[in-house]
């Protein structure tokens, strides 16, 4: 005898995505697909890893990603790679890679998928997390900033997420952020003793990383700390000024959070964040902002650019709960005996080659029972086959949405149920 073997359970905060769940993430990513390309954006699928390097520079060192949360591994070349963290700086690589820019000014990509961050599991938080991200490259305007939210507004209202909230923050440029930093770090480096130990190193690494420290002294002393808005220069005050007024025109409601800085480096002018305050203390369910600055940190010529990512966990759990159960559809054919079993099985390959969801028993089981299974999985039509029927070269179909059956011809049997589930699947498409 072999002996039992443990089981193998899943990585901590890498969660399966089972089928009763997967209709809902469907569902989202359908929407945001369809609202993408609406606004204009084409799909980019980059590799799950990159080269270390990328993340190094393009999120900064410094940032809580770099040096604390990215899965980094030497492969067999003894080349160092990472799981990818974020989607933006894959992106910018691409999209200089395969010289993205000289196919006109505006590039607009999006994309859905994985990323990994080792944090610490808790609600809310995994290490293998989902994202729907967008990037709009080579524009500077504001108006491209107010498109962007207007079109996560958008999505967020047709999925139902009933009590979003939108805030907003612009953070200067190269020409008026070393002005804030300066300000910013004379006001912390007096108040030295109220600091934690990790904001004491960030003081002298990168004083602005200070503005997401989570520890309550230092949240405290930040919410008194000199902001970005009172810095700006001319030319990032009108940018600012302008989103707001196309915010306004576009009918988008928003609150200025002065403190909202998001966690990465490259972040140039506009940032912003949806909340949903039901939430509690994790409560962004989209971030993001603008970086005229990274495309030629990443080694490309000077590009604006603006991106955002949704956390697809955090926003599934701000969607209403929903009918789970499928709409009526498809046709189950609940037969008995071996040549009924035959006949079934032909009609049902026909139908599922004519696009029809189609079913039937494999187990034996008694037509009662085959026939609560095509109840239970919301078949539209039982097609009921037995010695009696094929004698006579008839079908039995009953509907089993509004009840009644019929005798069909086994000849016609096909084109008689395409023609009824067409018109189900047309009457519930009008319905919407
Ligand atoms: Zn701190
Ligand atoms: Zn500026």
């Amino acid at each position: 005898m072999r002996e039992a073997q443990p089981m193998i359970r899943g990585v901590r905060g890498a969660p399966d995505i089972l089928p009763v769940e997967v209709i809902r993430w469907q569902r989202a990513e359908a929407a945001a697909r369809r609202i993408l390309e609406n606004y204009g954006y084409q799909e980019i699928r980059t590799p799950i890893f990159e080269r270390t390097e990328l993340f190094v520079r393009g999120i900064g060192e410094g940032t809580d990603i770099v040096d604390k949360q990215m899965y980094t591994f030497e492969d067999r070349g003894h080349e160092s790679l990472t799981l990818r963290p974020e989607g933006t700086a894959p992106v910018i690589r691409a999209y200089l890679e395969h010289r993205l820019f000289t196919q006109g000014d505006l590039c607009k990509v999006y994309y859905i998928g994985p990323m990994f961050r080792h944090e610490r599991p808790q609600a809310g938080r995994f290490r293998q997390f989902h994202q729907i991200g967008a990037e709009a490259i080579g524009v500077a305007d504001a108006a491209v900033d107010a498109e962007v939210i207007d079109l996560l507004a958008h999505l967020f209202d047709t999925l139902g997420v009933d009590t979003w909230e939108l805030q907003l923050n612009s953070i200067g440029d190269e020409a008026c952020r070393p002005l804030f930093r300066e300000r910013f770090a004379r006001y912390m480096r007096g108040r030295k003793e109220k600091l934690c130990p990790d904001c004491l190193v960030r003081l002298e690494r990168n004083p602005l990383r200070i503005l997401d420290c989570k520890v309550a002294g230092c949240r405290a002393l930040v919410a008194e700390a000199p902001n970005s808005l009172d810095s700006l220069c001319e030319k990032c005050e009108t940018h600012f000024r302008r989103l707001q007024e196309l915010l306004q025109l576009l009918k988008i409601d928003y609150t200025i959070n002065n403190h909202l800085v998001r966690g990465l480096d490259y972040y140039t002018r506009t940032t912003f964040e949806f909340v949903n305050p039901a939430l509690g203390a994790q409560n962004a369910i989209a971030g993001g902002g603008r970086y005229d600055l990274l495309v030629g940190e990443m080694g490309g010529p000077p590009t604006p650019g603006i991106g955002f990512a949704i956390g697809l966990e955090r926003l599934l759990i701000s969607l209403p709960p929903e009918d789970s159960k499928e709409a009526w559809a498809g046709v189950f054919a609940a037969v008995l005996g071996e040549e009924a079993f035959q006949m079934g099985l032909r009609i049902i390959q026909e139908l599922r080659r004519k696009g029809i969801r189609a079913a039937l028993d494999m187990e034996g089981r008694s037509l009662k029972s085959q026939m609560r299974l095509a109840h239970k999985e919301c078949y539209r039509h039982a097609l009921i086959l037995g010695d009696e029927e094929l004698k006579a070269g008839l079908a039995t179909v009953k509907d089993m949405a509004q009840g009644g059956q019929e005798q069909v011809p086994l000849r016609e049997v096909v084109d008689w149920l395409m023609s009824r589930e067409r018109r189900g699947a047309a009457q519930e498409g009008s319905d919407r």
